[in-house]
């Protein structure tokens, strides 16, 4: 651990910075009360929507550049961090495993904490980090050696901290952690390695483990430090001993349903990426599904037992991971939902009290490995878009090659959708892609790539990959798409003030009209966006931020797609935007 400390007690006294702790019922009101963002999602349920609407349709105009903040360094890289506001301090977290405390008023830096990364880490898909939780006097974070880490909101002093699992193993972590209760709620990474998916809770005040949920039947949880209950049953879907490395990373963390007292965690792929492996047959009964993995996950936040499951993509074999976030809501008939858009490029509504599914639908132009799905949300798959079995080709080595849409890197990613609870939708950041695929021979073997496959990810379209779509959650119609040149790979958010705002990998930070998606206003960042804007109110203005910097997987893994948008600079910037009371009212 090094740590950088700049006068950190008189900044936090010149910040204004109190004795104030973040309580439970702080949390639980994150979303109606607009003065501060002490949860990813802004609500733990994943809403991303702001009551606040002084920045609206005719105002967004008048918007101006408030401060920015550089990350530094050397180390650049993606910036997909949310930011925190508490008690005059912003707290982010940057790549390469670092936390900042910003005086919120000046952009001022308060303190820095950068985790010493060991030699070897595996993280798959650039060394981002999500944002951190706050509960507490303590920031809570995760780092791409897979430890959660416990720091001192004044100070940036490291209170306590713990590994989550090993990364000589493949694993490591990158997501925002989940508050509930006092505990704080951790995922892991590390899909393509063989890991195992498992969601695990700590006491926030001391670290103790309370418990740990695997997500890959046979495997046990523990609570407590005893073992408690085995999930799924041992090889009901999963044949000899392939679920011992079966994947499932729980690598976007989660949600918090506080109707239901459920949290909602989604599972990535099974390993390895070759289906052929982990299911030979092209049944459909059910025995090779490979559960939990392609999931989502209702789980009880006290002792870590699943409330339910539902599977989006049984014998997955794309890498389309179920990690996507689940959002829950009231519908327009007043129905208790949850609203997920998969990277298979299905969008699902889900029944809150056992997650069972209501209906579903593509939110992407051309998926090609299912025609649909059926009244279970099951999919009807097109057997014959399935990458061939390796040991059917003539030399055993590469089975037959498929074009599959949505491609790996999904219909949609980790970016996060954003509920207007202005106008009952959905704001899904998309894209619209297609890959060569196909599987290779592929043995487990501790800390190497498991995959099994090849593929080359292609566009879809010559015009737009992005592709911004408001969508009905009621009907799944798609009431207006902006399209976009480059992949969109950052969150959004919606206000209402009737604004939709998002990042794109060009540098804009734009702001759309929720009911036409009317481009209203934008501002160039100077480096691709990538991370999640949020606003607030203070001193009676309102305020918004974003942080810029280029990265995530699409340079990484993007195939003929990477090379389009090779020409995009990298970067490190927290920009801040007000609207000043005196252009409040000027139209
Ligand atoms: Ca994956």
């Amino acid at each position: 651990m090094k740590r950088v400390i700049t006068a950190a007690i008189a900044f936090a006294f010149a910040a204004g910075m109190s004795n104030a702790q973040v309580a439970d019922g702080d949390l639980a009101e994150d979303q109606a009360n607009t003065s501060q963002i002490l949860t990813n999602g802004m609500g733990r349920g994943l809403q991303r929507y702001s009551p606040l609407d002084m920045v609206n349709r005719e105002t967004v105009k008048n918007l101006v550049p408030a401060w920015a903040f550089s990350l530094g360094g050397e180390k650049q890289r993606g910036q997909e961090t949310q930011p925190l506001i508490y008690d005059g301090v912003m707290y982010i977290t940057g790549s390469y495993s670092r936390v900042y405390a910003i005086d919120v008023k000046t952009g001022a830096e308060i303190w820095q904490y950068d985790a010493r990364l060991p030699e070897g880490i595996l993280p798959c898909c650039d060394v981002v980090n999500r944002g951190a939780a706050i509960y507490g006097d303590k920031i809570f974070f995760g780092t791409l050696d897979a430890r959660v880490v416990a720091l001192n909101r004044h100070t940036g002093d490291v209170i306590w901290r713990d590994k989550i699992a090993d990364y000589k193993a493949g694993y490591s972590y990158t997501a925002a952690p989940l508050i509930v209760n006092g505990l704080v709620i951790t995922g892991n990474s590390g899909g393509e390695f063989g890991i195992v998916g498992e969601v695990q809770a700590r006491d926030t005040e001391t670290g103790e483990l309370i418990w740990t949920r695997p997500v890959i039947e046979g495997h046990m949880g523990t609570y407590k430090g005893e073992e408690s209950t085995m999930t799924g049953t041992l090889n009901a879907t999963w044949p000899g001993d392939m679920w011992k490395t079966g994947g499932g990373a729980t690598w976007l963390g989660g949600s918090y349903d506080a109707d239901t007292h459920t949290i909602v965690f989604g599972t990535g792929n099974p390993a390895p990426w070759n289906s052929w492996l982990r299911n030979a047959g092209q049944h459909n009964d059910g025995s090779g599904d490979n559960l939990y993995a392609a999931s989502r996950i209702g789980m009880d936040p006290d002792t870590g037992e699943i409330k339910w499951h539902f599977q989006t993509t049984p014998r997955e074999g794309w890498d389309y991971d179920g990690v996507n976030e689940v959002i829950p809501y009231v519908d327009r008939a007043g129905n208790m939902r949850y609203a997920t858009a998969d990277r298979n490029g299905f969008f699902y509504v889900l029944n809150r009290e056992d997650g069972k599914f209501v209906r579903g639908g593509p939110f992407v132009k051309d998926i090609s490995w299912a025609s649909g799905l059926d009244e279970n949300g099951r999919p009807i798959y097109n057997e014959e878009n399935r990458p061939g079995n390796p040991v059917e080709s003539a030399d055993g080595k590469k089975g037959e090659v498929v074009f599959s849409s949505p491609s790996f890197l999904g219909g949609k990613n980790w970016m996060p959708m954003s509920f207007s609870r202005r106008t009952g939708n959905f704001y899904v950041p998309t894209n619209e892609w297609g890959m060569d695929i196909w599987n290779e021979p592929i043995t487990y073997k501790k800390g190497a790539a498991y995959l099994g496959s090849g593929f080359t990810i292609k566009p879809n379209y010559e015009d737009h990959i992005g592709s911004l779509k408001a969508i009905d959650p009621d009907t799944g119609e798609w009431v207006w798409e902006y399209k976009n040149d480059a992949p969109l790979w950052s969150g959004v958010m919606t206000t209402a003030g009737g604004l939709v705002f998002f990042g794109n990998p060009e540098g804009e930070f734009i702001a759309l009209d929720d009911e036409t998606g009317e481009k209203l206003w934008s501002f160039q960042t100077g480096s691709g966006v990538v991370g999640q804007p949020v606003t607030w109110e203070q001193d009676g203005e309102q305020f918004i931020s974003i942080i810029s910097g280029w990265g995530g997987a699409v340079p990484l893994w993007g195939g003929e797609v990477a090379k389009k948008v090779n020409y995009l600079n990298q970067g490190g910037l927290l920009w801040t935007f007000r609207l000043p009371r005196e252009l409040a009212m000027a139209q």
